[in-house]
């Protein structure tokens, strides 16, 4: 008999519950008792959804990241968050938020206590909360947390399995604040993590999930040894651990994850059964194998007739020993597509969201148990969705096919090196030394929400519409030219999101109306699905740019999102390479890039912010996707003739490891973000000659302070230090949709400013 099991659970609500519970608390309107009562009654609901497995996932709810609870877990919370006082969940937001912050700032540290740093949950698109190591960190355990949820559990007659992040990967995920060696701190973690085993084991837990994500990346000898005195020190009588990897093979790890004195394994199978056969001989004969076989990354249908094609002679051999899971936590997913009527219904019918997902395990278990006929009409419906999405012509478009297969190196490469290109332009757009330009986005008003919500929602038509975002685009490009900026953009206020806005008119793209996902605390966003060929059935921003050039005799930049973007920031189809979407999505920009420049546009730049977050997890594995995820901006951008001038806009500036791969993009322009690292981070630029223009943000657009006119020029001569000041543009690190007109014009007014400085010392 195969046991099935979950390995977490999305927290969030089906209607979002969870973050509307928080920002009622966060703002005063509801007490912490209330807070409590609605994350119980979630956590209730969602053990409810999940009551057909045998393990149900427990203390996998968080209130605002599973990363921060186990630093509360295991009593390792930054002192100045403690020095506040208050009680425990005070102290938690204060690490997540920041003290007093109204409505996140993540960079900003109102009251005087910072919140703790963000970043990617491996490569997905959830933030945690690192945590902060020092030499003399110390951990002390509370258990209270989960405690109380298997209590909770228990009393809801939920068959409970306790779940933790392990101690080795907690070590790595965080970051040593102090320079000292984090595994250093493992001795004084492990006392702590056993003691957390045994509590469980008296309130009677049995398995115990502990997650090991880092073994599907690659370790060092150090790292390695980690694991292995980690999990002999973890032995606890009565407690059974199932050590669970996810989002990727283990490869190189194998062996280790293997042979620690664990009483089961969880692997992500979704990427290939390759390493399968190598495992289960090594794997010792009393482990139990999990095999996360439905995917918790996408959103499609497995194919439940293959899987089980596979998994019955596994069954037959494994016997008891054989779990069956999704392949990682199901948070990555929307909860539900009971009651999801904004996906188109054909579309609707090949997809899966975490109930479904759930259910389609429940199918497999119940075939391998009983054979298929106990299933067959579900079997039978699976197979009739599939064959519908692969015969779809909407998923299939020959033309695209064969546009796709004809693209030649050519198509991506200018017809002249950058230094011609570069001087073609300078007699062309006439800008003088330290051109001023902005990032894309103007602020987005509550008068532009306000009308698109209502053209929305049918109240206002779509040429009240369009003449409210034609008068947004004049009044734009009004004060950039009183700020006498030197190239200017139309403001963006069409788009309610810079890839939602394009995948709307993109053939191929579905949107759903609740598919949301956390992205952190109560921050959720709602990835259009990319389902089918992607054509570009007409021109997406023409209009609106011919009508931005025509109010003034300045430059006016073309803004497009770049292939790579669009692909990392949707849920993709599974059915061919992402490469070979991501060059689909290539050609339809390509098309766009050409059509701007027929209508007389000179500047375009494709923003391409989500490409280095679609780095592979193992190092091994970045230089292909960094081949075709160039080769696609490429195609998209390089087709223009020499004088157009092509922008790229990255807003992080961890360029070191990829600085050539960037450089092989080969815009003309690249616009990074700096100003918050002081412009540290373009150390990377002295080891690396860039060979084209930068401009290096010099105003920090995620604080509401506004930079003096000075402390521009001095990140500007910093600046000039690593790049030809020929090279160097000025400009913000990045949009401005989130700030106020009342902010961003004295910072743009002093931006001006420094460069006309700049120029004068210069010249
Ligand atoms: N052009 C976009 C904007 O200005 C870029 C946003 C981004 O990089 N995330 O809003
Ligand atoms: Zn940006």
């Amino acid at each position: 008999m195969v046991t099935t099991h979950n390995l977490g659970y999305p927290r969030i609500g089906r209607r979002r519950e969870l973050k509307f519970a928080l920002e009622s608390y966060w703002s005063g309107k509801i007490p912490a008792s209330t807070l409590a009562e609605q994350a119980a009654a979630l956590r209730g609901r969602h053990w409810a959804e999940q009551r057909d497995l045998d393990l149900v996932p427990v203390g996998d709810f968080s209130l605002y990241d599973h990363v921060l609870d186990m630093s509360f877990t295991l009593g390792h919370v930054p002192e100045r968050a403690r020095a506040l006082g208050g009680d425990a969940l005070d102290m938690y937001f204060r690490v997540a938020r920041g003290a007093s912050a109204p409505g996140r700032d993540e960079h900003a540290c109102g009251g005087g206590v910072a919140a703790a740093e963000m970043t990617k949950w491996f490569d997905t698109n959830y933030h945690y909360l690192v945590p902060e190591f020092h030499a003399d960190t110390h951990f002390e355990l509370d258990a209270s947390r989960l405690l109380a949820q298997l209590e909770e559990a228990r009393q809801a007659g939920v068959r409970a399995k306790p779940v933790l992040l392990g101690p080795v990967s907690y070590l790595a995920l965080g970051k040593s604040k102090d320079g000292s060696d984090r595994l250093a701190l493992l001795p004084r973690l492990l006392p702590v993590y056993a003691r957390l085993l045994r509590a469980l084991a008296e309130q009677g837990a049995s398995w115990v999930q502990i997650d090991e994500p880092i073994l599907a990346t690659e370790l060092d000898m150090d790292w390695q040894q980690a694991f292995n005195v980690a999990y002999h020190q973890l032995r606890v009588p009565g407690i059974r651990l199932l050590l669970s990897t996810y989002f990727g093979p283990l490869l190189d790890n194998r062996y280790l994850a293997t042979k620690l004195p664990v009483d089961g394994l969880h692997v992500d199978v979704t990427c290939g059964h390759d390493d399968l056969a190598p495992l289960l001989n090594l794997l010792p004969e009393h482990k139990v194998l999990s095999l996360g076989v439905i995917s918790g990354r996408n959103v499609w249908k497995s194919d439940l007739g293959a899987l089980l094609d596979w998994l019955e002679p596994l069954a037959a051999r494994l016997g008891e020993r054989l779990w069956l899971a999704p392949s990682c936590s199901l948070l990555h997913v929307p909860m539900d597509l009971d009651g999801e009527d904004g996906v188109d219904p054909e579309v609707r019918a090949w997809l899966a969201f975490a109930r479904q997902k759930l259910d389609e395990l429940g199918v497999l278990a119940r075939a391998l148990h009983l054979g298929r006929d106990a299933v067959r009409e579900a079997l039978q419906a699976n197979r009739e969705a599939l064959i519908a999405r692969r015969a779809s012509p909407r998923v299939h478009k020959p033309e695209v096919r064969a546009a796709v297969d004809a693209v030649t190196p050519q198509m991506g490469r200018r017809a002249s090196p950058y230094a011609q290109r570069a001087a073609r332009q300078a007699e062309v757009l006439a800008l003088p030394p330290f051109p001023t330009t902005t990032i894309g986005s103007f602020p987005q008003t509550p008068e532009i929400r306000h009308a698109r919500a209502e053209y929305k929602a049918g109240r206002l038509d779509a040429q009240a519409y369009r003449a409210a975002m034609l008068a947004e685009i004049e009044h734009c490009v009004r004060e950039q030219e009183s700020l006498g900026l030197d190239v200017l953009v139309h403001g963006e206020a069409e788009r309610n999101d810079m890839v939602e806005y394009f995948g709307e008119q993109l053939e191929g793209y579905a949107f759903s109306r609740h598919g949301w996902v956390q992205s952190y605390g109560s921050r959720c966003v709602k990835p259009p699905i990319l389902f089918g060929d992607i054509r570009r059935p007409r021109p997406m921003t023409v209009e609106w740019i011919r009508h931005a050039a025509s109010l003034t005799r300045k430059p006016m930049k073309g803004m497009l999102t770049g292939p790579v973007t669009m692909l990392n920031w949707s849920f993709v189809r599974d059915d061919q390479p992402r490469g070979r979407t991501c060059m689909q999505l290539a050609l339809a920009i390509r098309e766009e890039v050409l059509d701007l420049q027929a209508a007389g546009v000179r500047v375009i730049q494709i923003d391409e912010a989500a490409l280095r977050e679609g780095l592979p997890l193992r190092r091994s594995a970045w230089a292909q996707y960094l081949a075709w995820a160039v080769e696609s901006f490429r195609v998209a951008a390089n087709g223009v003739d020499d004088h157009t001038q092509i922008h790229t806009h990255m807003c992080y500036s961890e360029f070191n490891d990829i600085l050539g791969s960037i450089a092989d993009m080969d815009a003309d322009v690249i616009t990074i973000e700096t100003s918050r690292s002081d412009m540290e981070l373009l150390d990377a630029f002295d080891r690396f000659d860039y060979p084209n223009q930068i401009g290096p943000g010099v105003y920090d657009i995620h604080s509401p302070n506004v930079p003096t006119r000075q402390q521009i020029v001095d990140l500007m001569r910093k600046a000039a230090l690593r790049i030809p000041a020929e090279r160097l543009w000025v400009n913000p690190d990045c949009g401005l949709k989130t700030r106020r007109w009342s902010e961003v014009l004295p910072a743009l007014a002093n931006m001006v400013e420094a460069a006309r400085s700049l120029r004068a010392t210069a010249g």
